[in-house]
């Protein structure tokens, strides 16, 4: 497995992230997360949170009230009212169920066998990634479990995978019980362990597995210490990174292209008349060589989107069949735009794309295909994760709202926003392949962009609640876009 040392990752000068980082660790049980994420809480001066423990108190709550276990209705019926409190106390956390504390009781082997066919069901997982993301959104948060980094905050400002092998794991457990007072045997635990890898990594909604913007520590052979300050290390690697853009900036600019210089003014000049609002990246600053990953809902996107950064040639991928139409195909190619085919592999748009981001350039790409309902982001078409996978170039998810033309009772085109997320880097990818296909591996980079459209939709409806126009419109093109889906990609949408 591919996984980083203390050693491997830069020393940091400074020991700060903002104070509304989110810091996702995933793993295994018994890998060592809840150590490191207290340490990491610690360090940085952020909130812990154990989403184990929420799953844990509400298996306890199945056995205290008699809910099967296997019965979904039933468990995400018993969720769905109750209170569910975690509480920092000297620390350790206080878990409360319904103001009753079961810190101790959701600790015990009888919960411990049965949380993960719990924690598999579709219509339990759903509430409490809700309440994870409203825990994470109050403040700043270092937050332990299984999807945190995949399906919980793909937008998290660190990512780590902790793992460890089996045998470290039964070690480490074996040593936990012995402290509480409980003597269980080696064997129980490792048949256990490897029975909760097994429902974890295979249940169907989120299941474990590496993301492969996570950077991978195997603590197997680490100290404690050196576990921590491996992760410590980890969590400053993307804000150290990022710093390093302004020194591309400055090289940068001198290559951009008198028409590029050109369209960019016109396309601003628009964006601006529209009354477009940019979020996140306001300077027009872009790494070079990084992948533009924008959700599509209107013709409109691609000079609106344009019309928010400046600083590198952009190639776009566009659909072939619009090179065919005039001006647009002469339009297309004097801007460089990659000509791909909607439908199966297009090896040479692929090879053009690469050397395009090899040279320092950006790519613009709609990963969703075609047009998707306002409101409605995603699927991600496999096209973005085979372009990961040749170039390993860095991706920045970007969601676009409002560009759908005049509304009903005379306003224009409110709100425009484009919004930038932060850039999503492929620290695990290796490790990933080691377990997965690279198809496998396409699908995963896939449901991580459709995760981040989704968690950038969600921070704009925040900012402006989603109108009745947009909810309408969204629901009529639902329909209207999934027939026309299936014409151009076949069955699945
Ligand atoms: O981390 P801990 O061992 O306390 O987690 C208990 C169980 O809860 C895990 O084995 C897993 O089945 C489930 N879990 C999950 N998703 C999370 C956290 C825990 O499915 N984010």
């Amino acid at each position: 497995m591919t996984a980083y040392c203390p050693t491997d990752l830069p020393a940091a000068d400074s020991q700060l992230l903002p104070p509304d980082a989110v810091i996702a660790i995933d793993g295994p049980a018994g890998s060592g997360k809840s150590t490191t994420a207290r340490a990491l809480a610690d360090h940085f001066g952020l909130l812990y949170i154990d989403t184990g423990a929420m799953y844990r108190a509400l298996t306890w709550a199945a056995l205290d009230q008699g809910v099967d276990p296997a019965d979904e209705d039933g468990l995400a019926a018993l969720l769905r009212p109750a209170e569910l409190a975690l509480r920092p106390a000297k620390g350790e956390v206080t878990v409360l169920w319904n103001g009753h504390d079961v810190s101790r009781a959701i600790r015990t082997p009888e919960v411990e066998s049965l949380v993960s066919q719990v924690a598999s069901h579709a219509g339990v997982r759903q509430e409490m990634v809700r309440r994870q993301q409203a825990l994470g959104r109050q403040g700043g948060v270092v937050m332990e479990g299984r999807d945190i980094g995949s399906a919980v905050f793909p937008l998290a400002t660190a990512k780590i995978f902790l793992s460890a092998s089996l045998e470290a794991r039964v070690d480490r457990r074996c040593r936990q019980y012995r402290q509480r007072g409980r003597e269980v045997s080696r064997e129980e635990l490792t048949r256990d362990l490897a029975q909760r890898d097994r429902q974890d990594s295979e249940r169907d909604t989120s299941p474990l597995g590496i993301s492969p913007d996570a950077i991978v520590v195997d603590s197997s052979n680490l100290s404690l210490e050196q576990q921590n300050e491996t992760c410590v290390r980890a969590c400053l690697v993307n804000p150290l990174l990022d710093q390093d853009l302004d020194t591309d900036l400055v090289v940068a600019k001198r290559e951009i292209p008198m028409h590029y210089r050109l369209a960019y003014r016109v396309f601003k000049g628009l964006a601006r008349f529209y009354g477009l609002q940019t979020v996140g990246n306001e300077g027009g600053a872009l790494a070079r060589g990084c992948i533009v990953a924008v959700n599509h809902i209107s013709m409109w996107d691609p000079p609106l989107v344009g019309a928010t950064f400046n600083r590198h040639p952009v190639h776009t991928l566009a659909n072939a069949e619009l090179f065919r139409i005039w001006p647009v195909g002469p339009i297309f190619r004097w801007i460089d735009s990659i000509p791909i085919r909607r439908k199966g592999y297009d090896a040479n748009a692929f090879d053009e794309a690469k050397r395009a981001l090899d040279k320092g350039h950006n790519l613009l790409i709609f990963p969703e295909g075609t047009r998707r309902a306002i409101g409605h982001p995603g699927p991600v078409r496999s096209g973005l994760g085979i372009v990961v996978q040749a170039t390993r170039a860095p991706v920045l998810p970007v969601f676009i709202r409002g560009s759908y033309g005049k509304q009903p009772g005379g306003s224009l085109l409110s709100p425009l926003e484009v919004s930038f997320g932060p850039m999503l880097r492929w620290h695990g990818l290796d490790a990933l392949l080691e377990t997965a296909s690279p198809r496998e591996v396409s699908g995963v980079i896939g449901r991580l962009c459709e995760a981040a459209f989704r968690e950038l939709q969600a921070r704009s409806f925040d900012r402006y609640p989603q109108t009745d126009f947009e909810r309408e419109l969204g629901e009529i093109q639902l329909k209207r876009f999934a027939a026309r889906h299936r014409k151009v990609f076949g069955a699945k949408t």
